[in-house]
């Protein structure tokens, strides 16, 4: 009837506005691609959405910081205790999936065959090495100073190495430290994309500082109080940054459609590999996390799913899981009522450390450049690459491309060139996204997951957590 559309209407319109976006935005990018847009032009085009972008990850910091000193003191030190363990669990298991489907995927279809003279361009990369790139990870752990931790720049990770990524069209990513004196002039960075905090090192700290606070009985009060109204307050601004974002969403992607390269000039061997990545990805997105969802909770995945839509098509808009982390947080605790205390726990951790995508992307992509090279990739080999994918991927933070970066770290390892990485910049931008939408999926799963395991721990420790926007 009538009203039932009506409802209907109203309770999704979100979703609806969001993928509405998605649709008309891949539409205009296509209408505006004869008029070969300037770069300038390109970036003027794409404002609302790059606004978007700015927006969201305004909101990354007090929100990561808020939520987790909340959800850490909110429960006892069993609860807390067990649930990290599950948590941990849960990451390592779906992460090892994830990058075993990677390798089955690039062995069995083989998208490298050939030689490496088909590709067009290649570029220069400095090399970093990959026990440098492990001590990093560690270091970020213990920021010195949490001031700075909060505005660090990505790019400083590891420490004073360099590596440059040329970008087939006209303008570099300067990735990590940037010393000057290499090719400066061309160096155009693009706003947004590479400024970050140090999110593993504001986890580290948060949590500890959130159980520290939990054990402090009365005096404690406060700062709970404090931090637990400044989480209320960042949601009801994300509230209000969500009627935003479909138009920030169809900017961003008709944008990037408007500037991509001609995907008929695609080489076979990238086109095949493109492939490749994306039927990893939709095996391990659209299978095995919902597969496992459904073994452990007896619920229905796509229900969840369902409640995720606006946070994946975010993901898929920004290519920046820690972008996406508001609104994940809000499809979580609002459509798929999910307790608090563990969306408050389990999503900052996970958007930081937990991508089952960019895992699964670094090792095809290693062993899809070994194929390239013409090199046969030995057991040892493809151990080696499991663990430094996973490695690479806990050390990506959640910003565009960055897999693209800790890539090194895996290439180093058994010996690649790392050079070689520029043989696949031209689809990363693309394949960027669907990670990411993997990611996020994997970190969403997860909060479902592990709600449904820390049922007992959860009703006996009955803390309050701020009464939200969304349950009003
Ligand atoms: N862009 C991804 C993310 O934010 C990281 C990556 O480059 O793989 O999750």
């Amino acid at each position: 009837t009538k009203d039932d559309v009506k409802t209907f209407l109203r309770r999704n319109a979100f979703v609806l506005l969001t993928i509405g976006a998605v649709v008309f935005g891949i539409m205009l990018g296509f209408a505006l691609r004869s008029y070969k847009m300037s770069y300038r032009e390109v970036k003027y085009f794409s404002f609302p959405g790059e606004l978007l972008m700015r927006m969201l990850q305004m909101l990354v910091l007090p929100l990561l910081i808020s939520s987790l000193i909340t959800g850490m003191a909110a429960l006892d030190r069993r609860a807390s205790g067990k649930m990290g363990m599950r948590a941990v669990i849960y990451y390592m298991t779906t992460t090892f999936i994830a990058v075993f489907i990677g390798i089955i995927m690039v062995l069995i279809i083989h998208p490298g065959k050939g030689s490496k003279d088909e590709f067009a361009k290649q570029q220069k990369i400095q090399q970093i090495s990959p026990a440098d790139a492990f001590l990093d990870l560690i270091r970020n752990m213990f920021p010195p100073n949490l001031v700075q931790a909060c505005t660090q720049q990505f790019k400083t990770q590891y420490g004073k190495r360099v590596i440059y990524v040329k970008v087939i069209n006209e303008s570099i990513f300067n990735l990590t430290n940037a010393t000057q004196e290499i090719a400066q002039e061309e160096v155009i960075p693009l706003s947004g994309t590479t400024s970050g905090v140090n999110a593993l090192g504001l986890v580290v700290f948060s949590m500890c500082f959130g159980l520290i606070i939990g054990n402090m009985k009365e005096q404690g009060q406060a700062l709970r109080d404090f931090f637990d109204s400044l989480n209320e307050a960042i949601m009801r601004l994300v509230a209000i940054i969500m009627w935003y974002a479909p138009i920030g969403i169809l900017f961003l992607i008709a944008g990037k459609i408007v500037e991509m390269d001609d995907i008929t000039q695609m080489g076979g061997q990238l086109g095949m590999y493109t492939i490749t990545v994306i039927i990893g990805l939709m095996i391990h997105g659209m299978i095995v996390l919902p597969t496992l969802y459904f073994v452990i909770t007896r619920k229905n995945p796509f229900v969840f799913i369902t409640g995720l839509l606006q946070a994946l098509i975010t993901a898929l808009g920004t290519s920046s899981s820690s972008a996406t982390l508001p609104v994940t947080f809000k499809c979580l605790e609002e459509n798929n009522k999910v307790d608090k205390r563990v969306t408050r726990f389990v999503l900052p951790v996970g958007a930081t450390i937990n991508m089952d995508g960019t895992a699964l992307y670094e090792a095809l992509a290693a062993i899809f450049i070994a194929q390239v090279n013409n090199m046969e990739m030995n057991f040892g080999q493809i151990i080696t690459i499991s663990i430094t994918a996973t490695a690479a991927s806990i050390g990506a933070a959640g910003i565009p491309q960055a897999g693209l970066v800790t890539m090194v770290i895996v290439l180093t390892s058994v010996g690649l060139p790392t050079d070689d990485i520029s043989l696949i910049i031209a689809v990363d931008w693309f394949l960027d996204r669907l990670r990411t939408t993997t990611n996020v999926l994997g970190d969403s799963i997860g909060a479902g997951i592990i709600e449904f395991l820390s049922k007992d721990e959860l009703q006996h420790c009955d803390v309050e957590l701020g009464s939200s926007v969304l349950e009003e």
